[in-house]
């Protein structure tokens, strides 16, 4: 009777722990998910953004390169940004074509002049970045392997082009088991959805990420300011908002490259 006892009472242990395992994996681990990106110093127009992300619960990866160059203030909104549940990633210390350079100057010196320092000066500022984002989506194997060994994540990225659906490009999707060991992810640009210039894209975003939902994968997605005339390639505010709401709306969560496993 005793030991009946014992063993109901450590079963029931055991599932309780298992339980709160799994919800505090839970983010790392979900079903599937978006992960939104935005690259390069718009970081007043990115604060600016905050309330906007925090209405739909969204978390996403801000990358941002030249940090050596940043104002006391801009480094005070990556913070804030940080604070708000957001990830800063590095786009390398000079906006380097990364192919270009290592074909010229070698994968060590490129690793020393375009990713130590970043990484170093990031660091040092507590915005210490688990990943980083290829300017130009330049990029290859051999340099994948070197980066992988600063940061767990890499971010490439694919054009859309006007015979296909972006449901079609399969490698801005990746199984949600898959990601860990799939370092370098695929995005592909969302800049301009919903204006004359890519009057499809919002249908076509809002389909991708549907069809992660549906078969388990994560989709991923970059794009630069966030505004209605720039400066740069932009996305709108009403564009982004409607691409939220349909986030939340089919319960897909954001997730950020410091929440992959
Ligand atoms: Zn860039």
């Amino acid at each position: 009777m005793r030991l009946t006892l014992l063993l109901l009472c450590f079963s029931l242990f055991s599932t309780i722990t298992s339980a709160a395992e799994t919800s505090a994996t839970q983010k790392s681990l979900s079903s599937s998910g978006v992960v939104f990106t935005f690259d390069d110093r718009f970081i007043d127009q990115w604060v600016q953004q905050i309330p906007v992300f925090e209405k739909y619960n969204a978390h996403v990866t801000f990358f941002v390169d030249h940090f050596h160059t940043l104002k006391p203030a801009q480094i005070e909104g990556l913070k804030k940004l940080q604070a708000a549940g957001h990830a800063i990633g590095c786009h390398g210390a000079k906006h380097r074509k990364a192919v270009d350079y290592v074909r010229d100057h070698g994968i060590d010196q490129y690793l020393k002049d375009e990713i130590d320092p970043a990484v170093k000066l990031m660091t040092d500022a507590g915005l210490k970045p688990t990943a980083f984002a290829y300017p130009s989506s330049s990029r290859n194997a051999e340099i994948d392997q070197a980066l992988l060994k600063t940061f767990r994540h890499l971010r490439g990225g694919t054009g859309l082009t006007p015979d296909l659906r972006m449901r079609d490009l399969k490698t801005i999707f990746v199984p949600v088991d898959q990601i860990k060991e799939t370092g370098t992810l695929i995005g592909t640009g969302i800049d301009y959805a919903g204006t004359e210039k890519r009057p499809h894209y919002l249908t076509d975003i809002k389909d991708a990420m549907d069809h992660a939902k549906q078969r388990g994968e994560i989709v991923v997605f970059y794009a630069h300011n966030i505004s209605d005339n720039g400066p740069g390639h932009h996305l709108s505010p009403r564009a982004l908002e409607e691409i939220l709401a349909h986030a939340q709306q089919i319960n897909l969560p954001t997730l950020t490259y410091d929440d992959l496993p």
